[in-house]
């Protein structure tokens, strides 16, 4: 069985390089070539154009930054949808609007072609790992088919409804992260403002009620000025863009994310929105007029 890869960025770089490792045949394409190059190296098939690929691939997998991208690719002139033949399964694992995915899926299924949308939480590191949380939207069947081939890139696999559902579940995630890092950037603004050392506030804070994955990723990144992306800001502005319409679309008002959502476009007008999105504590540090950093000598006894 040979899978199809398209979008070898931050994220699809590393998924694409724990299927190889899982043994897994892959025919990768992307605009940048020296990523296609990378994973040549490794032994992975490269094709002129998405028909070709899409031509010799059971599965296909699209790790693309929107809705548009996801669209132009699948179903766009010269797309997937140009070279896949009937029984072909396309499981886009880019974060995008459940409705972009539904009417993919629509158009998809008229030539015989399933869609499973399944998009992942964790970040960089966990593609890195092979430990990525996936969510799944589209028919169950197809779904457990293909359980195993996701389990190759991931911690856990979670079957959430029809489709379209993997891309709700994610919304619901990218307001969590996004909350939760503008929770984090407050209490150590205010912990550095007050004169107590933000890590060992983070220490002091990490084992209990407060503590969360979110804080464990994105403190040291803050305490240390490293904003490398990870997760850009204008990716996450976004996700928060398909979050506010869709939350509108049935009709549930969304205040903090709202909130964050402007902190973000603040920080973007400042020229950060290639940055990772733990640059939200700048927000905050302006606000104050200080800036987060570690400032103990002693090690942490706990
Ligand atoms: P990225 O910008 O690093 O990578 C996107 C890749 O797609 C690039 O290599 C780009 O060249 C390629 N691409 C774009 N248009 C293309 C086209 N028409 N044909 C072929 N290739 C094309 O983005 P990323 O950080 O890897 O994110 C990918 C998706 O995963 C996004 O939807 C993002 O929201 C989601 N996501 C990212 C993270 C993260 O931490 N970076 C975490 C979870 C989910």
């Amino acid at each position: 069985m040979k899978i199809g890869f398209i979008g070898l960025g931050i994220m699809g770089k590393p998924m694409a390089k724990n299927l190889i490792n899982a043994g897994h045949q892959l025919v990768v394409l992307d605009l940048n070539k020296a990523s296609v190059e990378e994973l040549k190296g490794l032994g992975a098939e490269t094709a002129a154009s998405k028909v070709e690929l899409a031509s010799q691939c059971d599965v296909i997998i699209t790790m693309l930054p929107n809705s548009p991208e996801v669209k132009e690719v699948v179903l766009g002139e010269g797309g997937i949808i140009e070279g896949a033949k009937p029984g072909t399964v396309v499981i886009d694992m880019s974060s995008i609007a459940p409705l972009a995915s539904r009417e993919i899926h629509a158009a998809l299924r008229e030539k015989g072609i399933e869609l499973l949308d399944a998009p992942v939480s964790g970040g960089e590191p966990k593609a890195i790992d092979g430990t990525l949380a996936v969510m799944v939207g589209g028919n169950r069947e197809v779904f457990d088919k293909h359980y195993d081939l996701l389990m190759d890139m991931a911690a856990s696999v979670v079957y959430v409804g029809e489709s379209g559902a993997g891309n709700v579940a994610k919304l619901c995630n990218q307001v969590v992260v996004a909350i939760n890092i503008s929770a984090v950037s407050e209490a150590l603004t205010l912990a550095q403002k007050a004169g107590v050392d933000p890590d060992l506030v983070y220490q002091a804070i990490r084992g209990g009620l407060a503590g969360s994955t979110v804080m464990d990723a994105k403190a040291p990144m803050m305490m240390d000025r490293n904003f490398k992306p990870g997760f850009k800001i204008d990716l996450h502005i976004k996700d928060l863009n398909n979050v506010i319409d869709t939350s509108h679309g049935v009709g549930v008002p969304l205040p903090l994310t709202a909130q964050v959502m402007e902190i973000m476009q603040a920080i973007k007008l400042d020229g950060s929105g290639v940055e990772d999105h733990s640059s939200i504590v700048k927000f905050y540090e302006k606000l104050a007029n200080t800036e987060v950093g570690r400032t103990a000598t002693e090690e942490v006894k706990s």
